[in-house]
């Protein structure tokens, strides 16, 4: 079958254009083509059928052999056999992040099985990017988020199907991604008797989520390094002149087997006390392989221990017998946490709060053992006794151990049922990812070296796990995500916190000079960046005043003659066009428009001062950028939701219908414009 060639229309129809107030969805009668619309919260939007793409290896049907797919909009569906592709080509306003959802059916197989099916986007600056992602067999026609994609402004073509896919694609939307709302975050711990230095660390580190990313590094445990515990600082301070805001410890080596002191709760203290530097650690705890013969109290050669499951290690503990007292994993959990809450109290009294990250990557392995359960053995008996476990360690701690400088971050996956191992909002302050993403799983559409990707998808993920309501946090990672990706993809992470060694030191993982533009970067904040009161001056987490990434489009100001005469009272303003010629919108083939108007000379009057001035305006022009295109839809949209404000300049370029006052008026006009349903503005009464 040939290519089937069918361009993308940007006419808004005519049934958008009778609604009152334009930011609620128009009621859209498909005309066939493509549209391009604005949401509730002014994000731009694509829509088209997907018979409507540039279809290639694949065919329009409204049945496959003698199978009824009753339930598709438009004239039919597209069904992909093999390789099969759909394109289209989109000119995005911006360089962000949009959301491609397909309205689809995967028709093969069985409940419960996926079908791999690939996106991939050309952009306008040349780069390209691709991913594989896994569709689930439905009975019915379904939305699939093919998750989000970053294109740059102007024209991008993004190709969706594909892989061995065998689905049924009905229709499709590419959304402009709002970044997410980092305010919900709490800055409040669920610890009651929390200390004043652990509260002050959680409300500092909610003053800046979502605006910077904390730089963390994670130190060599265990006398590793042949006993340079500094050599990935030393790493850092070498290549970029600073150190990094956070260090990353490990509390393996406290433990009942052979337990000997490596120095880490030393270095902690020190960090935090002399260093001004904030900790983190996990907690690596290893059993006895051979636990069936095992002596509690026991020593073990290091050897002899694991903390792989036991389907790898084939160890004999059984993790789901540590929740049942009287057996000796019980014990033997219980001389675990007692070895590690020794070092935590020995923290407390010196004042050091701790991000606490234990019983980490319990989902590991994608469920990729016989029983869909972890790498770890915490993780191995599957997530019920996992959150149990979690549980236990959190009750132990805090009320047997009394440990209240504890910041509890549960570290989460992504998968589709990541949320059934997730403790509950009552156990965790803070989610946290382990990015690992050069060897497996690259989103960059690179083959090898560092992988520089802020993978946006998959902290909106996390941020969904709950609703927004606790920071997430990057706590392990190989290559650090790039500075543009951070920003562009709206990915917030706390921090970044890079393994040791080659995960830190080798180019295979790490650019030098993207790790020293980051280090160097207003975004990040580095140790001496830390305030000097980060211990004592948050301790209200929730008063302090946060801030937030910038998410919205940025807005030239234009510098006007006599701007302060202009009347910033709109219920006085009129304008009235004296010259209404504009230069007719022309035929593009992308989706949105750009259209020229000419400047319009207009006449401003106000009441005070009461005199005459003549401005120039530009009628539509809300970004300021001398050109009238569905961006300043979005902006008209955003101003009347309140989600930004407007300059005097783009108030009296507000009033497209031309009646003194800023209203959905002025929303229907200027759709009308941009549909070019009219060549110019009218004048209202
Ligand atoms: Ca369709």
């Amino acid at each position: 079958m040939g290519k089937k060639l069918i361009k993308l229309n940007a006419l808004l129809t005519a049934a958008a254009l009778g609604i009152g107030v334009c930011y609620t969805l128009p009621n859209y009668v498909m005309a066939g083509k493509g549209f391009v619309w604005i949401t509730e919260t002014g994000a731009v939007s694509f829509k088209s059928e997907c018979e409507d793409l540039i279809i290639d290896g694949a065919e329009v049907a409204t049945k496959v052999y003698n199978d009824e797919y009753p339930g598709y909009t438009g004239e039919g569906f597209v069904w992909v056999t093999n390789s099969g592709t759909m394109s289209v080509k989109v000119d995005a306003p911006k360089t962000g992040m949009y959301r491609l959802v397909s309205r689809c059916l995967m028709y093969l197989g069985n409940e419960g099985e996926i079908r791999e099916a690939g996106v991939s986007v050309e952009r306008s600056d040349g780069s390209t990017w691709s991913k594989t992602v896994k569709i689930p067999h439905t009975n019915s026609w379904n939305d699939f988020s093919f998750g989000d994609i970053k294109l740059t402004k102007g024209e991008n073509t993004v190709t969706f199907g594909g892989g061995w896919g065998y689905c049924l694609y009905d229709s499709m939307t590419l959304t402009e991604t709002d970044a997410p709302d980092y305010s919900k975050a709490t800055a409040e711990l669920n610890d009651p008797n929390a200390t004043p230095e652990a509260k002050s660390l959680m409300g500092y580190l909610k003053s800046v989520y979502g605006s910077h990313i904390i730089s963390g590094q994670q130190e060599i445990y265990g006398g590793g390094n042949d006993g340079n515990s500094e050599l990935e600082f030393d790493y850092i301070k070498d290549t970029t002149g600073k150190l990094p805001a956070i260090r990353g410890f490990d509390f393996m080596n406290y433990n009942p087997l052979y337990g000997w002191e490596d120095g880490t709760t030393e270095r902690a203290i020190d960090w935090t006390k002399n260093k001004n530097g904030i900790v983190t650690a996990s907690w690596h705890i290893n059993v006895p392989i051979n636990f069936e013969n095992y002596v509690l109290g026991e020593p073990v050669d290091w050897k002899e221990c694991s903390y792989k499951n036991y389907q790898a290690s084939n160890s004999t503990f059984n993790t789901a017998n540590v929740l049942v007292e009287g057996t000796k994993e019980y014990d033997y959990f219980q001389a675990a946490i007692e070895d590690l809450a020794e070092q935590l109290l020995i923290l407390q009294e010196n004042n050091v709060p701790i991000i606490f990250r234990p019983l980490h990557e319990a989902q590991g392995n994608e469920g990729n053992y016989g029983d869909g359960t972890s790498w770890f053995w915490w993780g191995d008996r599957g997530a019920e006794v996992f959150k149990e476990l979690w549980k236990m360690l959190y009750t132990t701690l805090t009320e047997k151990y009394n440990l209240h400088n504890l910041i509890w971050e549960f570290n989460s996956y992504n998968y589709s049922n990541s949320p059934t191992w997730y403790p509950g909002d009552e156990y965790v302050d803070l989610v946290a990812y382990d990015k690992y993403n050069v060897d497996n799983g690259r989103d960059d559409g690179l083959t090898s070296g560092p992988n520089e990707s802020a993978i946006s998808a998959i902290y909106n993920y996390l941020v969904e796990l709950t609703d927004g309501r606790k920071m997430v946090a990057m706590s392990e990672n190989d290559t650090i995500p790039n500075i543009e990706n951070l920003t562009v993809e709206n990915a917030g992470w706390l921090y970044f916190c890079p393994w040791y060694g080659e995960h830190l030191m080798s180019e295979r993982y790490q650019n030098a000079d993207t790790l020293n533009e980051i280090y160097n970067s207003e975004y990040c904040i580095t140790l001496d960046e830390l305030p000097s009161d980060w211990l004592s001056a948050y301790v209200n987490g929730s008063s302090v005043t946060t801030t937030t990434m910038e998410t919205t489009i940025t807005i030239p100001v234009t510098t006007l003659e006599n701007t302060t005469n202009v009347s910033t009272d709109t219920s006085t303003l009129t304008t009235k066009q004296t010259n209404t010629e504009t230069t007719p919108a022309s035929t593009s083939e992308s989706i949105a428009t750009t259209t020229e108007t000419t400047w319009m000379t207009t006449t401003t009057t106000s009441t005070s001062p009461s005199t005459t001035l003549p401005l120039r305006v530009k009628l539509g022009d809300l970004n300021l950028d001398d050109g009238v295109s569905v961006v300043d839809m979005v902006y008209l949209n955003k101003y009347m939701v309140n989600i930004i404000k407007f300059n005097d300049q783009q108030k009296c370029n507000a009033d497209c219908y031309s009646d003194g006052v800023i209203d959905s008026s002025d929303a229907s006009a200027l759709m009308q414009f941009l549909a070019q349903q009219i060549d110019s503005f009218p004048v209202g009464s």
